[in-house]
């Protein structure tokens, strides 16, 4: 009996088949605004002392399995106690934890959208009822919606990203509250943008029970490449969610950039200024376009419409500028999203725009 490679494929989940993978165009420009990262590298003295210690032997034993010293120091600089922190490999970890933890086969998810990708790709996975709640016309969020469905009782989990990707827009704390009392499942607050917003959840947690908080250290914090991220919840909830993530996930370098950088707050703070500032003046150098609608942000990018986004993203693309298409994603025909960079980088940008747009 021969088996054609088509009938193992059959054994894969039929809503797995289905899906497109989780996909990135990998391209390397010269200036590259596709990722939400920061444009700084760390402080050069951090990474001395990185290279110090990883200079004893650090390769040839197992991290911490549950990241034990940076968990307590995240305590310590959120005064929050430490079985609230469950630190993870990126926080997209922990957010496929979390769905592990919560979601079987027909569980009501509710994601508002359009959302960051793993919120409605991961609920496919597990072949969840993701229920999506378009945004008002504005990309705002439709709370009044978000309510509704998320107090469906059938609701397991409601993920919310605040400020969101790709949109910018932020959820106000008191609809945060709405929601969170509207609802008898679990809410995922990703507050991966946090730094760069007005507000942030985290005073609400003692008062609401269901609400988890997610954080990541790879865009205020610098450290895309090291993939650090944490979450906050109840003790309860924290620790089911570290049940399902992978033992040791987060590499002994990784803890200890991690440290290092907590420590370095000053300089943090002084870089999400920068950010914000140029985000600022992004915005109102791409309003000054013709036919050019950019959305405001609190984060660090900036989600904008042109009249025909295939033109200006290839137009960018030739001049060795990327940034991210996310047209496909619904109400975004026609937009596109660029990273708030260096000024140099932002110029490029919007000297490239001109360019393309022959303005
Ligand atoms: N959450 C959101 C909303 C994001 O936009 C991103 C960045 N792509 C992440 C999480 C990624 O976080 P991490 O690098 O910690 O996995």
């Amino acid at each position: 009996m021969t088996t054609e490679p088509k009938d193992y494929w059959e054994n894969i989940k039929p809503g797995v088949r289905a899906m497109p993978p989780y996909n990135l165009k990998e391209a390397s420009c010269r200036i590259k605004l596709n990722q939400n990262e920061s444009p700084f590298e760390i402080p050069k003295e951090v990474r001395v002392e990185i290279l110090e210690i990883a200079k004893k032997n650090i390769f040839s034993r197992y991290p911490g399995l549950l990241a034990v010293p940076l968990t307590e120091k995240l305590a310590d600089v959120l005064s929050v106690p430490g079985e609230w922190v469950l630190v993870g490999h990126g926080s997209n970890e922990l957010i496929w934890a979390l769905v592990q933890a919560v979601l079987g086969r027909g569980d009501r998810v509710v994601v508002p959208v359009p959302a960051f990708a793993l919120f409605t790709h991961y609920p496919k996975v597990v072949e969840a009822e993701l229920v999506e709640v378009l945004a008002n016309e504005d990309l705002s969020f439709d709370v009044e919606r978000l309510l509704s469905e998320a107090g469906n009782p059938e609701t397991k989990l409601t993920l919310v990203a605040s400020p969101n990707s790709p949109t910018g827009a932020a959820l106000a704390l008191r609809d945060v509250e709405h929601l969170c009392r509207a609802t008898r499942g679990l809410v995922l607050l990703d507050e991966a943008y946090y730094q760069f917003a007005k507000e942030n959840a985290l005073s609400l947690l003692p008062k609401h029970p269901n609400l988890i908080l997610l954080r990541t250290f790879s865009k205020a914090f610098h450290l895309a490449g090291m993939r650090v991220g944490y979450l906050l919840a109840q003790p309860e909830i924290s620790e089911a969610v570290s049940k399902c993530k992978l033992p040791f996930s987060v590499d002994a370098l990784a803890q200890m950039t991690a440290m290092a950088m907590l420590a370095r707050q000053d300089w943090v703070d002084e870089k999400v200024g920068y950010i914000v500032r140029e985000r600022e003046r992004l915005f109102r150098e791409l309003g000054k376009l013709p036919a050019v609608r950019p959305y405001p942000s609190q984060a660090n990018f900036i989600l904008f419409r042109v009249p025909d986004s295939r033109k200006v993203f290839d137009g960018l693309l030739e001049q060795d500028i990327l940034i991210r298409d996310v047209s496909h994603y619904p109400l975004l025909v026609d937009c596109l999203r660029v990273t708030v960079g260096l000024e140099s980088e932002n110029d490029a940008f919007l000297e490239g725009m001109r360019k393309t747009l022959n303005v």
